[in-house]
């Protein structure tokens, strides 16, 4: 996963918002559209409400059975950086006490 290039001082190294006085934080960097998956995920924290991770599946996509590798990589690729925005979020949320 690309870890986003970051200056929100709120969720550092997840949210990619470089407006200094946003207070709706996201990452939507992870769509399935640039990282060529099947899904889009991401970050979202709205209004200092609760942290969120989202996943986006989209409209369905048939696909050739000998395809099926490809795609669960990028399913796993996903689900992998879910994975990864979730340990920065429990990162985060210690470095804060
Ligand atoms: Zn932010």
């Amino acid at each position: 996963m690309t870890t986003p290039t970051t200056t929100c001082p709120v969720w550092p190294g997840l949210c990619d918002d470089a407006d200094p006085l946003h207070r709706d934080h996201a990452n939507h960097q992870l769509s399935g559209q640039k990282m060529g998956w099947p899904v889009s995920v991401g970050f979202v924290e709205l209004s200092d409400r609760k942290p969120l991770l989202y996943i986006d599946a989209g409209l369905a996509s048939d696909f050739d059975p000998k395809d099926a590798p490809k795609v669960a990589a990028q399913l796993r690729a996903a689900a992998e950086a879910i994975e990864k925005m979730q340990h920065r979020v429990t990162e985060v949320q210690a470095a804060r006490g």
